[in-house]
């Protein structure tokens, strides 16, 4: 569990809207009322479950978002298991056989029984299993435009995209500065791949953190007195598939994920 060391670090977090939803007229009074313990980081309901899990304990020691993900997730599992997978698997991008929905998620064969059971090799955490429900739930059956936006052009874009950039675009820049075989590796464990260079970037790859929800990743190296930079694109249709807070959670859960990993590489013997 974190603790805030300042306001700042709370400001960090908010998506800077000024919305007023929490009840306080500005981000930045909530961050001061968080900081000083007069307001509770879930009071703003634009922090998505998992960086409220890593700040919020309720007086009983158990996490109070934590609670209210679980409540959400087993209200998704009961849709999921209200859908017809069979029906719905093909428009999904992927294939129902006993009794079962398999998808790709990152590559990897994730699947959900008629009963919203999970069965997977991959590590199960909020952040994936949230996102595939509801992308499971929604059963959308578009087909993808091919045209690549950035998260702030999706319709609810400008409620997240400042969160994203911080808790997504950020790290993952901070990532491929200080590892040069990151977008190899996402080749090799994730089912990358690498595509036609798109807005004249060093590097670009596309992820499929869901079969219909790829991701592209554009990378420019630093160059005289330029810094680096790293942006992030979905596919116009990616709201049709999931809501922006199973996208903001896909992004930043992978990134905490591609964290941990290097670190784990770095510190090997
Ligand atoms: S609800 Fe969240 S985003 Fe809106 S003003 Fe409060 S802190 Fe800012």
């Amino acid at each position: 569990m974190k603790n805030f060391n300042n306001a700042l670090e709370v400001f960090k977090l908010l998506n800077a809207s000024n919305c007023r939803e929490c009840g306080m007229p500005t981000c930045l009074a909530f961050a001061g009322a968080v900081y000083t313990g007069k307001k509770k980081l879930g009071e703003c309901p634009h922090i998505p479950p998992e960086i409220q899990a890593q700040y919020t304990e309720s007086p009983g020691g158990k996490s109070a978002m934590n609670e209210n993900t679980e409540k959400a997730l087993q209200q998704l599992k009961k849709n999921v298991a209200d859908r017809d997978l069979a029906a719905v698997a093909k428009g999904l991008g992927g294939v129902y056989a006993d009794g079962r929905l398999t998808l790709k998620v990152l590559g990897k064969k994730f699947s959900v029984t008629d009963s919203g059971d999970i069965i997977t090799d991959i590590h199960v955490n909020q952040w994936v299993v949230l996102p595939v429900y509801t992308y499971i739930v929604r059963g959308c059956n578009k087909e993808l435009s091919g045209r690549w936006v950035p998260l702030r052009e999706l319709p609810s874009g400008q409620d997240w995209f400042r969160l994203f950039g911080q808790r997504c675009e950020k790290p993952l820049k901070k990532i491929a500065d200080a590892y040069p075989d990151l977008f190899e590796d996402m080749v090799q464990m994730f089912d990358a791949k690498h595509v036609a260079r798109q807005y004249e970037a060093d590097v670009s790859v596309v992820l499929y953190p869901l079969p219909k929800v790829p991701m592209l990743i554009c990378y420019w190296h630093p160059e005289n007195e330029l810094e680096s930079d790293l942006n992030l694109f979905f596919d116009d249709t990616a709201e049709d598939f999931v809501d922006l807070n199973s996208l903001n959670a896909l992004g930043s859960g992978f990134v905490t994920m591609l964290e941990k990993f290097i670190l784990q590489h770095a510190t090997q013997p």
